[in-house]
């Protein structure tokens, strides 16, 4: 069987982390002998696609992805001079990838901040479309500004809001929380996991915040009513869904990260609590991650372009290997995925690390892109 994956090279760093990256995933795929065939299909953006037709998100790419269903993508820079604020933006608005998910773990032998980076082992669900993050704001003193602050004013009473301030609008919808919720629901019931973990900020964010936890509650109980449960009420061989206010979600996620496995966030707080806990497992240089919409999966190296080290193979390419390894998990290999992260696993302890990795592994010996690629793959 034939699964088309399209693919985005990337700028910077992106032909080089793909050079050492697809080998070891297309490795992994052979030797669990499934008879499925990756076809891979390039796809242009970026610098490249600036090249050869002169636009940075070309609308054939976009026309190709709003009916794929895998796609995978290195690095994009942010490109100067054009309408585009962001490609990266542009392609999850223009897609509607709405779900942002990142694993975390640690890999042993890497040196982390805690004592225990071990405990952590949890996937975060972030909602990727709403939130501050809608752009709705407005420069302090400009006249849309005011004339904002005017009507909250005069039509809602609220004399709070001082005239020289800066707005920005925080959106939230009851539709856009629950498809939030619900995939992660569905993985996390998928995965056999013990519980589910809503967090919001909702004790002071009332109506957006707090509402993305009630409607959390909602869509477990209205449409995973017999398979979950809440921390009040448990019950045996259930998943507990319950909430944390992101400030004390910190907290525990440093003192007790053994009792969280699936984290559903409201945008701002995914974001913070993602590198945070990549952070803390040493991970940030290898973190993966996925962005979703209903129909399309889209693995993306979660770093920049690395502009300083492009072209001079010391990449580090253990983003975009274990993006490979959560698309083949998601195509239904689980086997070739662990394969993968155990041969990271091998590589961390051979002691054998691109430049970026070497602080954190006391008495390593660094490596190019490409030959961590090689330590990787002859791990398999
Ligand atoms: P960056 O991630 O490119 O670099 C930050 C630091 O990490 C640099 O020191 C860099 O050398 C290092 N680094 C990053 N990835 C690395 C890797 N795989 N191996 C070794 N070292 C690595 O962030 P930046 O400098 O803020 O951004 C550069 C460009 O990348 C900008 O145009 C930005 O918009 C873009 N960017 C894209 C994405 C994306 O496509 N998902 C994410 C972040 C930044």
């Amino acid at each position: 069987m034939n699964k088309r994956i399209y693919w985005i090279e990337g700028d910077g760093i992106g032909p080089e982390i793909w050079k050492a990256a697809r080998p070891v995933i297309e490795a992994a795929l052979a030797a669990e002998n499934t008879g499925i065939n990756l076809e891979w299909t390039e796809l242009l953006a970026g610098d490249k696609a600036v090249k050869e037709t002169g636009s940075p998100l070309p609308e054939e790419t976009m026309q190709t992805l709003r009916t794929a269903e895998l796609a995978m993508k290195g690095p994009l820079g942010t490109p100067v001079g054009t309408g585009i604020r962001s490609l990266n933006v542009a392609l999850r608005q223009g897609l509607d990838l709405y779900a942002c998910i990142r694993p975390v773990r640690h890999f042993e032998g890497l040196e982390t901040p805690v004592k225990h980076p071990e405990r952590v082992n949890m996937v975060i669900f972030r909602e990727n479309t709403e939130d501050v993050y809608a752009g709705v704001e407005f420069a302090a003193g400009t006249p849309e500004a005011r004339k904002l602050i005017t009507f909250l004013r005069e039509e809602l009473g609220v004399n709070k809001v001082g005239d020289a301030a800066a707005v920005g609008i925080k959106p939230m919808t009851e539709a856009g929380s629950k498809r939030l919720v619900r995939r992660a629901l569905r993985f996390a019931l998928d995965q056999k996991q013990q519980s589910l973990t809503l967090v919001h900020k909702g004790n002071i964010m009332k109506f957006t915040e707090g509402a993305f936890r009630q409607w959390g509650y909602d869509v477990a109980a209205q449409e995973f009513g017999d398979l979950t449960c809440t921390e009040k009420e448990p019950v045996a061989g259930r998943l507990v869904v319950k909430d944390r206010i992101a400030d004390a979600m910190f907290q525990e996620a440093l003192l007790r990260p053994e009792q969280y496995q699936i984290l559903a966030t409201p945008n701002l707080n995914g974001d913070y609590i993602s590198d945070a806990l990549a952070a803390q497992v040493g991970g940030l240089g290898l973190a993966p991650g996925v962005n979703m919409s209903d129909t399309l999966a889209f693995y993306e190296a979660t770093h920049g372009t690395a502009p300083t080290i492009a072209g001079k193979d010391k990449a580090n390419p253990g983003s975009v290997i274990l993006c490979g390894a959560l698309m083949l998990e998601h195509i239904g290999v689980p086997k070739a995925a662990e394969r993968i992260r155990n041969a990271v696993s091998k590589a961390i302890a051979a002691k054998a690390v691109t430049e970026d990795l070497a602080a954190q592994v006391p008495g390593s010996r660094t490596v190019g892109c490409v030959e961590f690629g090689d330590i990787i793959g002859a791990n398999l």
